[in-house]
């Protein structure tokens, strides 16, 4: 079954060890290198090219089915020699090689060496292998539109030219781009491109449309809520004429939402910086102008105010650096062994020691003595449980009671840290781990913080496959319970009915 990522089979993956996942037809190389070497097998290639390549000869050709050539031979060895041509005296016209997202080779370039940086070069690529023969009978337009009906996720138009002036458009519109036209695919079968282009859906299409003949241009189409990109790609025949235009429409909605959320985000943490300094501000005026006499004392509340201010925004910067960390660390950092939980929590609490003293907390740490370690970085342990035991010392009430738990549940390990402090009220609960998000009441007014601690912690566990829930009620304390991967073992999944664990090896 295919399993949330990371971590990544590289890191862990089958058995929990790093895994390597390649296609069959790589793999079947390395018994042959390590029998003969790796000189052997570069010397097979042409062109500095190494190794073998396995193609479908499929289409109109002679000799169809699976031929192994070395890479780097030209294409017209493969198509004519191996394959025999195109049958009955008809004439090759191009080739269609790398799937549906590859691209077709036109006659004319029948001599290109079959390797990855020839084939790219002529916009195709070498893929799976998939080699479909046409000849002079085959229309490019209809080819085209059938790569459309083959991407079917992807709303795709093709535009045909009519006549010599190439100026009437024909559409043919595949399954996806009738679908959010809301339109049945027969009703857009060679309709005028008038009409397609008169959806509001489209609208901005036909100024791209009439552009001088543009080989490819992208326009955004811009519809409030709701955004995508336009591309237009010619295709001509061999003689250069343009025969038509490929429509793409990609729905780039969701990357929209996801700018916005940065600028929003960009925005309140420049507030939040500010405010602070606007206060410090203000304070180091009153001390500059000499506003409360020349007594040195009188101003020392002031600074002190001033120094704690001071405080809050470098813990804010830490916190910030914290959390951009995160996003641009692709893989997260784990020890071979995990971390141990005993450890990080004995450290954790000696952190709080003074504060959780100065509260009058009692305070207590309950572990299975068979706790096995967890599955993530011991600095990313260390700040969770900073966060969460910071946490209950903070928003504890004098003289309560704060206590940290660990064991292992269905296979997890389970760390809760429960307090006897303020609650969190039941309506603020889903925005608990929103970044910024700090309860709007008077008691927690009265407590320093930056509302990004648990949104850290939040992204902290998750990224490793774990898992945080928080129980609370209002005036009477607060429990969290994380749930991290146990190290060596590959995470379940949170809910496991009857899962049947699969692997799937690609046979191209
Ligand atoms: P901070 O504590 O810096 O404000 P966090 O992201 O750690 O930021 O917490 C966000 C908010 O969640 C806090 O402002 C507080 O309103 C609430 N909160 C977090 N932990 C507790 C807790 N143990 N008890 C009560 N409220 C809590």
């Amino acid at each position: 079954m295919p399993r949330p990522r990371p971590p990544y089979p590289a890191v862990s993956g089958l058995f929990g060890k790093p895994t390597v996942l390649n296609n069959v037809e790589t793999l079947a190389n390395v018994p042959a290198i390590v029998l003969r070497g790796a000189e052997w097998f570069q010397g097979v290639g042409l062109h500095g090219a190494a190794g073998t390549k396995v193609f479908a000869l499929s289409g109109t050709i002679r000799n169809t089915g699976l031929v192994e050539v070395p890479i780097g031979i030209p294409l017209r060895t493969i198509i004519e020699d191996i394959g025999g041509g195109a049958p009955e005296g008809h004439e090759i016209k191009a080739v269609q090689i790398g799937g549906p997202s590859g691209g077709c080779i036109p006659r004319a370039e029948l001599d290109v060496p079959a390797d990855h940086g020839s084939l790219q070069r002529l916009g195709a690529m070498m893929g799976s292998g998939g080699m479909v023969v046409m000849d002079e009978r085959s229309c490019m337009v209809g080819e085209a539109f059938v790569v459309a009906q083959i991407a079917p996720a992807v709303p795709v138009t093709v535009l045909e030219s009519e006549g010599a002036s190439g100026t009437t458009l024909h559409a043919l519109a595949n399954q996806a781009m009738a679908q959010s036209l809301g339109q049945p695919a027969e009703a857009l079968l060679g309709a005028p491109a008038e009409r397609l282009l008169g959806f509001p859906e489209l609208a901005g299409v036909g100024e791209l449309l009439a552009q001088d003949a543009p080989e490819y241009a992208v326009r955004e189409l811009d519809r409030g809520d709701h955004c995508s990109m336009a591309s237009v790609a010619a295709f001509r025949s061999d003689s250069g004429e343009v025969l038509g235009r490929i429509l793409t429409i990609a729905d780039t909605t969701p990357l929209r939402r996801m700018a916005l959320e940065k600028s929003r985000f960009i925005r309140t943490m420049v507030h939040e910086l500010r405010a602070p300094l606007g206060a410090i501000r203000s304070l180091v005026e009153v001390a500059v102008d000499g506003c409360l006499g020349p007594d040195l004392a009188a101003y020392q509340p002031l600074l002190a105010r001033a120094g704690a201010r001071i405080d809050g925004l470098a813990e804010l910067i830490g916190d910030l650096l914290s959390f951009l960390q995160i996003d641009l660390e692709r893989q997260p950092p784990i020890p071979p062994l995990g971390s141990e939980i005993a450890a990080a929590v004995a450290a954790t609490v000696e952190e709080h020691r003074a504060r959780i003293d100065a509260r009058g907390l009692r305070w207590s740490v309950e572990l299975a003595p068979d706790l096995p370690n967890a599955a993530i970085g011991e600095e990313d342990l260390r700040t969770v449980l900073r966060n969460l035991v910071g946490n209950a010392t903070k928003y504890n009430r004098d003289e309560g009671s704060l206590s940290v738990r660990g064991e292992t549940a269905a296979g997890f390990v389970m760390i809760a840290v429960q307090d006897t402090g303020i609650g969190i009220r039941a309506s603020n609960l889903p925005r608990l781990f929103d970044e910024f998000y700090r309860e709007p009441r008077p008691e927690t007014r009265a407590v320093e913080g930056n509302g990004l601690g648990l949104a850290i912690v939040r992204r902290l566990v998750e990224r490793v496959g774990g898992t945080i829930d928080v129980a609370s009620v209002e005036g009477e304390g607060t429990t969290f319970a994380i749930r991290l991967p146990i190290a060596g073992l590959p995470a379940p999944l949170p809910e496991r009915t009857n899962q049947v664990d699969c692997c799937v090896i690609s046979t191209t």
